[in-house]
């Protein structure tokens, strides 16, 4: 079955090919993914996460269609200024100020956090992790790779790439440069040895503003650190070779991030750079997107620290098109705790029917649920419908083996950790603490119900009151 992907470059679904076809038959194909990873500079919000949760749809679905996905991720620990642009101080130098850190004291301890954040929500870790600091030669190659061809220029502050001598510059936001400009020019020009606004620093020299600059090393032109830009070309093209199948990141990518890398690499290596651009829409509260810029941030941890699960983050994103803005609210990551919480429920129900049941022949509705499932992951990741599809198949009159193991297939995909899902027996402790909260109920004596209730939820579970009496569930 064919796997269509909406490629930003050229505003169309397209059919995906790898590059490289398989060489023998026994082999799968592989398939370059890179994805731009997180400054770490402060705590991931779950604007982030979401773009992280769309990349990571898209990787299951490769391998589901048989590829085997060979992932880079790139952390910024160096060069990304407070505006993607030239402007503002590097957030990794700022965030050392804050915290009185070392900027790689600081990297370590909020990559670490992204790291758990990616565990949380059941997001499978790239094959390859790239810190920009770690690639510093790399990107000097770089640099002067696209000097010898004519590319670049030096100013007193930077090395700067000369967007002119790039034909096509804006080929991926398909902006016309003119407009760009004006964009541009409304921010503060720093360096007036710019000679064109859209520009973009290679090399930031230790001067000026970044005089006293932290992370600095010897370059051909003299001390300094990369841009942030220079960083995620070097590296995808360091780790997957010079043309990637698919490159992917958050829409405020296109206009700058991603047509810069697009400039740098295609520039030195005359090859294309990535065959297929895939951008994930932004989380949003009301009007504007969740970002630090914006103070609107929540994080992961702000969630656990509120008794929610954070895969029902994951559930919420996965009911919107990842190009389809998401607008954040409590209430309705309310409803997607619940709604998760009821597919548990139900597939505890379907494991524990299993425990006395003989498992007789599989159903042909199996093979067409699959087929139904992938109809819609492969048209473009289309996850509203492939849950739509898990609840179908849960109201369906199959056999609960059939229906398990269907449940199980598509949670390759979605990723909610339904195969941890385990027929569970309840304690006699819980059970006596459910019958003295009962009979607390009975006797109106509604604080030490509600007592009782928090003692129950200490210890795993929950109770919901229901008119054949108190029903008791995990608490997850
Ligand atoms: P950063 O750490 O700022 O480099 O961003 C990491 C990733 O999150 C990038 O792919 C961004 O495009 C993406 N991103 C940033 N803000 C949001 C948001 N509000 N919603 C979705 N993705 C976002
Ligand atoms: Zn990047």
């Amino acid at each position: 079955m064919a796997l269509m992907l909406y490629n930003t470059l050229s505003r169309q679904k397209e059919e995906f090919k790898p590059q490289h076809p398989s060489r023998f038959w026994f082999q799968k194909p592989s398939v370059s993914l890179y994805t731009c990873g997180p400054t770490v500079y402060d705590y991931p919000h779950l604007g982030n996460m979401r773009t992280y949760i769309f990349e990571d749809v898209l990787k299951r679905t490769l391998t589901i269609n048989g590829y085997n996905v060979k992932h880079v991720m790139n952390i910024t620990d160096v060069g990304h200024l407070t505006s993607d642009s030239d402007e503002g101080e590097d957030k990794m130098d700022k965030a050392s100020v804050k915290f009185g850190k070392t900027p790689s004291e600081v990297a370590k301890f909020f990559t670490k956090i992204f790291k758990e954040n990616l565990n949380d929500l059941n997001i499978i870790k790239p094959d390859k992790w790239t810190p920009a600091s770690k690639y510093i030669k790399e990107q000097i190659e770089l640099i002067k790779r696209l000097e010898t061809k004519g590319f670049t220029y030096e100013t007193n502050q930077a090395v700067y790439f000369n967007v002119l001598k790039f034909p096509n510059y804006t080929k991926l936001s398909r902006q016309n440069l003119a407009d760009k400009n004006i964009g541009v020019r409304q921010e503060v020009i720093v360096d007036r040895q710019k000679k064109h606004p859209a520009d973009f620093a290679l090399w930031f020299k230790l001067t000026g503003r970044f005089k006293n600059h932290l992370q600095h090393w010897p370059s051909p032109w003299g001390e300094g650190f990369p841009g942030w830009h220079v960083e995620c070309s070097t590296m995808a093209m360091n780790t997957l070779g010079d043309t990637v199948d698919i490159h992917c990141g958050g829409v405020d990518h296109i206009a700058v991030h991603h047509t810069n890398e697009i400039a740098q690499s295609e520039a030195a290596t005359g090859k294309q750079f990535v065959r297929y651009w895939l951008h994930g829409e932004f989380l949003i509260m009301t009007q504007d997107k969740m970002a630090k810029s914006e103070g609107n941030i929540i994080t992961v941890d702000s969630l656990k620290t509120k008794g929610i699960n954070p895969l029902a983050f994951r559930y919420l994103c996965l009911g919107v098109h990842y190009r389809s803005p998401l607008s954040f609210s409590w209430e309705s990551l309310q409803s997607a705790q619940e709604g998760l919480n009821n597919l548990y429920d139900k597939m505890m129900a379907i494991q524990k029917l299993l425990l006395n049941m003989h498992l007789g022949k599989k159903s042909e509705k199996i093979e067409t649920y699959r087929q139904k499932f992938l109809t819609a992951i492969n048209d473009d990741l289309n996850t509203p419908q492939a849950l739509s599809i898990t609840w179908e198949v849960l109201k369906d009159n199959l056999d609960d083996s059939d229906k398990r193991e269907l449940l199980i297939w598509f949670d390759e995909i979605l990723g909610l950790g339904l195969e941890k899902i385990k027929t569970v027996t309840i304690p006699s402790k819980v059970n006596k603490l459910i019958k003295e909260r009962e009979k607390a109920r009975l006797e109106k004596n509604w604080s030490q119900a509600d007592n009782l209730r928090r003692e129950i939820e200490k210890l795993g579970f929950r109770v919901e009151d229901s008119d054949t009496g108190p029903q008791v569930k995990v608490k997850r």
